[in-house]
């Protein structure tokens, strides 16, 4: 490595511009420093160029292309405290807790995960009527758009597979976390050959000109289901392949036999992770009368006194929202529900005169199944707890929205728990336990969560082109 990028200052020195969008601390509003922006003949040319790299890239083995995340792998983690130090300045989310290191963290461990793998060609036929294979070859060039919550992360589970399958890679990240995935790429590009892995720093219509153009052959999309269903339209063109992984309401459902004192840290973080701002977290909490008060109260009594602040004090776990637009629908959220009656556990009253997005960690109780609390996905740290007192009505509730990421059920009895998540729509039902991603273990949702899977094998395969040879 020519320059030293395991300080803050050096990567981000090397990332930022002297013309160009200012990029602030959601915390404490002050100046990162400012980012590239990109045209749409930025976004031509880096599609030619990725073009011309895949045809060497393509050609490598699995075992070459292996070799090279795993020196991404090592590049990440020599950088990973300065990579950390971005996040937890740009995206706000603390150093410490499930967030900055976390995540830096994660990266490598995607990175590495994905390197190691196997991808078989499958004899599908071998016998006196003939010899059938199928393959998995590159695709070509893929667009991967993303969002701002786990710039870096969300970008690693995009990257990885799609240049271990021998594809070249053009990022559009989201236009609110610039510098994490610059940063990202720059520590990544230190080991790959030029132009196989791109960063185009822009807004929407940058990630429309990605998501449309004629020369990429697949679209890696995490974001909003509205931005996914555009995706999905500009897509249609040229038939693209596409990958969605789109917003979610995830329904966690207490069954009447928990130790609440035990299982409360875990589903607190099952809905606080990441200061409530990740895809598939518990957004939405279905507990029986009998132990309701319990929950509401072992709940609100964490999140009174889990520390929340700026992303670069040791002792934060929880952090500002990043941007003021998702601050106010949180805000709102918490409102209507006040305002139709429900019960402000803990929490729901931002301080007025501090800098920075900053909601506090609230639980919202005695709340009713169409408030919009429940029936919208609210991203942020308010999770409502919704009281049942049949079973069966827990689960229709669960399933009636339109989306259907993850969700969870939580109860000391593993066999009636598994029957419950059996009656649960959604692409993973985790047990005691909510969010928890595994590089292994494919990831995606269903109804309008998305379409696709990511993670282990069967993530690679959607990065590539089935190809059968028969004879
Ligand atoms: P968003 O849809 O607003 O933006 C995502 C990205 O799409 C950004 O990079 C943006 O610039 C780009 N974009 C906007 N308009 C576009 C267009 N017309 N064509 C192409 N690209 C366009 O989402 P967000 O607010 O950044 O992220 C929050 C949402 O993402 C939440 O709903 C959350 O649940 C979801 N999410 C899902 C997952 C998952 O794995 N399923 C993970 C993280 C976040």
């Amino acid at each position: 490595m020519s320059l030293d990028l395991t300080t803050y200052e050096n990567l981000l020195a090397a990332i930022i511009v002297e013309d160009g969008i200012a990029v602030h601390d959601p915390a404490t509003h002050e100046l990162i420093g400012n980012t590239a922006d990109s045209s749409t003949d930025d976004v031509d040319a880096a599609v030619a160029r990725a073009q011309e790299a895949q045809k060497s890239w393509g050609a490598l083995t699995h075992a070459e292309r292996s070799g090279y995340l795993h020196k991404a792998a090592d590049a990440v983690k020599e950088s990973a405290e300065a990579l950390a130090e971005i996040l937890a300045r740009e995206v706000g989310k603390p150093l410490n807790g499930p967030n900055a290191r976390f995540e830096a963290g994660a990266c490598e461990a995607w990175l590495r995960a994905n390197a190691d793998f196997e991808v078989e060609d499958e004899v599908l036929v071998d016998d006196e009527s003939g010899h059938a294979v199928l393959s998995y070859v590159p695709i070509g060039v893929v667009g991967a758009i993303g969002p701002w919550n786990w710039p870096m992360m969300i970008s690693v589970w995009q990257l990885a597979p799609s240049l271990r399958m021998g594809n070249t890679v053009v990022m559009k990240p989201s236009e609110h976390t610039p510098l994490s995935v610059q940063a990202l790429v720059h520590v990544i590009n230190q080991v790959l050959p030029a132009d196989v892995l791109q960063v185009l720093p822009g807004d929407g219509e940058i990630g429309q000109a990605v998501s449309g153009h004629k020369d990429i052959d697949k679209i890696m999309f995490t974001g909003s289901t509205k931005t996914g269903q555009a995706i999905m339209r500009s897509a249609a063109s040229d038939m693209k392949r596409v990958t969605l992984e789109l917003g979610g309401n995830d329904a966690g459902i207490v069954l009447d036999d928990i130790n609440v004192e035990e299982m409360a840290q875990e589903l607190f973080w099952g809905a606080f992770i990441n200061t409530g701002q990740t895809c598939a977290a518990l957004k939405r909490l279905y507990v029986p009368a009998t132990i309701y008060d319990d929950v509401v109260n072992a709940l609100a009594k964490i999140a009174a006194e889990t520390p929340m602040g700026q992303g670069m004090s040791e002792e934060n776990v929880l952090g500002p929202l990043q941007n003021k637009a998702q601050q106010s629908i949180v805000a709102g959220l918490v409102e209507d529900a006040r305002t139709a009656g429900a019960t402000i556990a803990t929490g729901g009253n931002p301080e007025k005169d501090q800098p920075g997005y900053f909601y506090p960690a609230t639980i919202v109780s005695d709340v009713a199944q169409d408030n919009p609390l429940v029936q919208n996905e609210q991203f942020g740290p308010a999770l409502p707890i919704i009281k049942y007192d049949s079973l069966d009505q827990a689960i229709e509730w669960a399933n009636e929205l339109e989306v259907g990421l993850g969700s969870s059920v939580w109860s000391a009895d593993e066999a009636k728990a598994r029957e419950v998540a059996n009656q649960l729509i959604a692409g993973t039902t985790w047990i005691n336990k909510h969010g928890a991603v595994d590089p292994r273990i494919p990831f995606g949702g269903v109804k309008k969560s998305g379409m696709g899977l990511e993670f282990g094998v069967e993530g690679l395969k959607q990065v590539a082109l089935p190809k059968v040879t028969a004879l």
